[in-house]
């Protein structure tokens, strides 16, 4: 019987994971390389190593039943030294590390992405230069492994820019991806989860709502017709089938007219599904630790509408406990609050989006 989840990566995601297997009655040990980490406060007991240290992996494979992660850059070689106690393995690991490898993926799984092109060498960008200039239009380079927030990304809106970005932004030694700039009607995101049986659950699809490329807003229920909510959901166990997943599996989306883009992948739960811990009778991290311990996987209803609103460093009114009134806080003890960074959020539940909305408003404005 599994008593101990080992968790790699103590951040927010893992503390978040961490405090749902603790109400099941777990105990979790955390390998993280920060003293004092989201996950390593609440966790009992933190390896304090880096994340390719296979020896503190084989540590923390020694002092758990079974493994997870929170983040999707494990590092290989630690990954496939934890197999024996990884049910989620490493395949979904290696699709969500490369942008290009992920995209390839999503179409193998008869799913849409963008208009893309793989840049992967210095000769391939020369070419695609020349090619830019016949058919010019707004792009957006992206780092093909390593980039979140929108770090890594690069916005191309002609020539000049692609002159900008060869000269003085290219690094020959990486990969990157260059998107069509895609002109959609909406954010959505789907998480869907999935044990070792094959029992799989989708939750509610989020619309969510972004500045700076850092998630600002998730709304839920999604302001859609019931088809797109109903394609969103197929397109979600389309994917978890096609790759054979157990665990979870964070899906964003782009409405364009009346298809479906998909835009990445997470394995893991995800920022935009922060909404379930309050809104939903299971969360989706709830979710995860059955779905890696192949327990029978939790209800997804939603039971009240919800709006999710991110605190960043410079939010410092948002992390006052006294301003938030009866709001749901969640602060993930981060002890540097650095513009960007995701301290916390609010999940702020009431009968209707537009009233959720409204709170929302007297949130934001709270320090004027
Ligand atoms: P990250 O890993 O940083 O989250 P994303 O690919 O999700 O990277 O990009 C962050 C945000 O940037 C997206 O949520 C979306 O708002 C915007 N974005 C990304 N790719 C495109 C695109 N091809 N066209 C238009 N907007 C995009
Ligand atoms: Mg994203």
């Amino acid at each position: 019987m599994i008593q101990t989840i080992g968790i790699l990566g103590g951040g927010q995601l893992g503390r978040m994971m961490a405090l749902a297997a603790r109400a099941m009655g777990y105990k979790i040990v955390v390998l993280d390389p920060t003293p004092n980490c989201p996950c390593g406060q609440i966790a009992d007991k933190q390896i304090l190593a880096e994340f390719d240290d296979v020896d503190a992996a084989k540590e923390l494979l020694d002092s758990c039943d079974v493994i997870t992660y929170e983040f999707e850059n494990v590092n290989l070689n630690v990954a496939n030294a934890l197999l024996a106690k990884l049910p989620q393995t490493s395949r979904l690991l290696e699709i969500t590390q490369n942008r290009i490898v992920e995209k390839e993926e999503i179409r193998k799984a008869g799913l849409k992405t963008v208009e893309y092109f793989a840049i992967t060498s210095a000769d391939i960008l020369e070419q695609f230069v020349i090619d830019y200039k016949k058919n010019p239009r707004k792009l957006i380079i992206k780092t093909a492994q390593g980039g979140y927030d929108g770090k890594g990304q690069n916005v191309i809106n002609n020539i000049e820019d692609l002159s900008l970005f060869e000269k003085a932004n290219y690094n020959p030694k990486i990969q990157y991806v260059a998107e069509d700039f895609t002109k959609f009607e909406k954010e959505l995101s789907v998480v869907v989860c999935r044990n070792k049986n094959g029992e799989t659950s989708v939750f509610p699809v989020a619309e969510n709502i972004h500045k700076n490329q850092i998630l600002f807003q998730s709304i839920v229920p999604a302001r859609l017709p019931d088809d797109v909510e109903k394609m969103a959901v197929n397109v979600a166990t389309q994917l978890a089938t096609h790759i054979n997943l157990v665990g979870t599996l964070a899906i964003e989306l782009f409405l364009c007219g009346d298809k479906l883009v998909v835009n990445e992948l997470a394995p893991r739960p995800h920022n935009s599904g922060h909404y379930t811990m309050n809104a939903c009778i299971t969360s989706q991290f709830e979710q995860h630790i059955r779905a890696v311990c192949n327990l029978k996987l939790g209800d997804t209803k939603l039971v009240s509408p919800c709006v999710m609103l991110n605190i960043l460093g410079e939010d410092k009114h948002l992390m006052n406990r006294e301003n938030i009134g009866k709001h749901k806080l969640h602060l993930y003890g981060k002890v540097e609050a650095k513009n960007g960074r995701k301290m916390g959020h609010i999940n702020v539940l009431a009968d209707s989006i537009d009233k959720c909305l409204i709170e929302v408003e007297k949130l934001i404005n709270s320090n004027q």
